[in-house]
């Protein structure tokens, strides 16, 4: 049997004032063909899992590229008819093929394509013919188009956020999409629209049962695969919201209700899955209160895991407005900034300009006298098995209050992020992070309360003010209920 398999991700907020070209690209992974790593990054956990099979002599593989841009803006036009001639080539020259695997992130939106996946998965389909089997994993944050379920056979999706369980999916897919080409399976699948959009971390209750509820039903056999696409509120799709996918083994009727019901229980929860988002001046009275420390808040909207670039100043602003003590701050990207810190070098002072560049929305650009406390080149951050590069960094002082200045975009994953740059976490009372959900595994262990602060940005962090021009039908919350509208 042979099997071609290649990666293409990023997601893209087509409300950042970012541009995504083939640089982001570059930095932030590219593997040509037989060049991916033999650990799983986010999206291509499908190569690892496939060169697993194909030592054991289970298949032939043909690799192509496989590549990943940090979240961001609209990905360029030219850049992404790069990406996608340069694969479907790679397939046209591997062909025949039993099965093709793509590992995908799903909310990939180009200048000129609002539907980057889907059009990728048609042309698959469209060079293989219909025999072939076509398996795709995705984000949950993601847009699931009519195009790419017509035009897959598997669709696999990461069921947690954090996505603890990316590698996991990888392997679904492969081992559903390889039984599927023997002819042992007929994956059948059914979407069922769940017309919201909202967060719905699964560390907490109710998502966190509702996750449990999928990966039991698949193991009594309910199903062959349950997927969640929770949608991606900061991308203009047409496809926006939440989907189910249940895959059936030819069963569409049972695949179709069980979809319908597990929809319908997840539309139950809207309003209900965040966690307290509090006021900045909320956040940081609580934290400045708090009887032992460090009190981890996070800036839950100015995350770069979302497109945003990251420099907002306003928490900053009003941290130093308050004049509080004791307080350390991850991260505030702007390489500008980096570059004078480093050309100052450590105990330096300086009158420096950085944070709030790209937006009109992320507050002014802070003006301070700073002492340059630490400069590193090429820091990183862990994520798990996962090394996150941050560039060079600067670590710079103003009253008692230390910013970490960073150069290559990232969300804060873990403490190491401090502690890589010799900020001393366990004295400090107050530790801000840029990030929604993904930090809150790794600083869980050493907070001694989370706090997080909503603060407004250039992120769309609210549906019903979001200026939207392609939505095709009714979303809670921009409707109180999708589905009577669609009766009346
Ligand atoms: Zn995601």
């Amino acid at each position: 049997m042979r099997v071609f398999c290649a990666s293409i991700a990023t997601e893209t907020n087509t409300f950042s004032p970012l541009r995504t070209d083939f640089t982001d690209f570059e930095q932030s992974f590219y593997a040509a063909p037989g060049e991916h790593p033999e650990t799983p990054t986010l999206c291509s956990a499908v190569f690892p899992a496939l060169r697993k099979r194909a030592r054991a002599g289970e298949i032939e593989l043909v690799e192509g590229t496989a590549t990943w841009a940090e979240p961001g803006g609209l990905v360029n036009a030219r850049t992404w008819a790069r990406l996608r001639d340069e694969v479907l080539d790679q397939l046209r020259a591997a062909l025949p093929v039993d099965a093709v695997v793509l590992g995908l992130h799903g909310a990939m939106i180009a200048d000129g394509c609002v539907d980057c996946e889907g059009v990728l998965i048609e042309a698959v389909r469209q060079i293989t013919g219909p025999m072939t089997k076509i398996g795709v994993t995705f984000d949950p944050h993601s847009h699931l188009s009519t195009r790419r379920v017509e035009n897959a056979d598997v669709i696999t999706v990461f069921k947690e956020f954090p996505h603890t369980d990316f590698a996991e999916t990888g392997e679904n897919c492969v081992d559903l999409t390889l039984r599927a080409a023997r002819a042992e399976i007929t994956p059948t699948l059914s979407v069922f629209d769940v017309r919201m959009i909202d967060v719905l971390p699964t560390s907490r209750a109710p998502m966190r049962g509702f996750v449990d509820k999928m990966l039991a039903l698949e193991a009594d056999g309910s199903a062959l695969s349950i997927s969640t696409i929770h949608g991606f509120m900061a991308g203009d799709s047409p496809d926006l919201g939440a989907k189910i996918i249940v895959i059936s083994d030819g069963n569409q009727s049972a695949g179709d209700k069980l979809a319908h019901d597990l929809g319908m229980e997840l539309f139950s929860f809207r309003g209900t899955t965040k966690p307290e988002f509090l006021t900045v001046e909320d956040a940081l009275t609580a934290a400045n209160d708090a009887k032992t420390g460090p009190v981890v808040i996070a800036d839950v909207w100015d995350n770069p895991g979302g497109g945003v670039a990251g420099d907002s100043t306003i928490l900053l602003r009003a941290a130093l407005d308050m004049k509080l003590k004791s307080l350390a701050l991850a991260t505030i990207w702007d390489p500008m900034a980096v570059r004078l810190c480093h050309a100052a070098g450590e105990g330096a002072q300086l009158d420096l300009r950085f944070g709030g560049k790209t937006s009109a929305f992320a507050g002014a650009p802070i003006d301070a006298t700073v002492t340059v406390v630490k400069v590193a080149s090429d820091a990183v951050q862990s994520f798990g098995a996962s090394v996150v590069p941050l560039g060079d960094c600067a670590v710079i002082r103003i009253d008692e209050i230390e910013v970490v200045l960073n150069s290559n975009r990232s969300q804060a994953f873990s403490p190491d992020l401090f502690t890589n740059l010799g900020v001393d976490i366990g004295s400090r009372k107050i530790l801000v992070v840029k990030s929604t959900n993904h930090f809150h595994g790794a600083f869980a262990l050493v907070a001694s309360e989370i706090l997080y602060a909503a603060v407004n940005g250039p992120y769309p962090n609210d549906p019903t003010q979001t200026k939207y021009t392609r939505l095709t039908r009714p979303l809670w919350p921009i409707v109180a209920n999708p589905f009577e509208v669609e009766n009346a």
